[in-house]
């Protein structure tokens, strides 16, 4: 609870939120960090006016290139999907970079079970 209510001062605080607009163009091409991606969308979650900042730029960016190939375009649902699949993006990453240490730990391990097997039966 007391976490919760910190995020949100959080999420309120305009520097935090310049910081997150500055993200924008990332985000919309992809090119944000797993740390920053993590950021941007949490921050998104919460705040509205950041994200009618990500509405217009998505607009801008992908709204107006459909709208020239006639398509429609339905902006709230797109931009949900879209944070949507960063979301998983990020828990699958989070996931594989987990079981990379994991596995990395395990080689420690060993590594060191073999040193000291060697040690003792030298
Ligand atoms: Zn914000």
């Amino acid at each position: 609870m007391v976490k919760y209510k910190a995020m949100e001062k959080q999420a309120a605080d305009p520097k935090s939120c310049k910081e997150i607009q500055a993200l924008i163009p990332g985000y919309l091409n992809g090119s944000l960090s797993l740390k920053e991606a993590r950021r941007f969308t949490g921050h998104i979650k919460k705040c509205a006016g950041c994200r009618d900042e990500v509405e217009i730029s998505y607009l801008l960016a992908e709204g107006l290139q459909r709208a020239e190939k006639g398509e429609t375009i339905d902006l709230h649902a797109d931009l949900e999907e879209m944070l949507g699949k960063t979301e998983d993006a990020i828990i699958h990453l989070t996931q594989f970079r987990t079981a990379v240490y994991m596995v990395e730990l395990t080689a420690v391990f060993v590594l060191i079970a073999c040193v000291l097997i060697l040690y003792i039966y030298k």
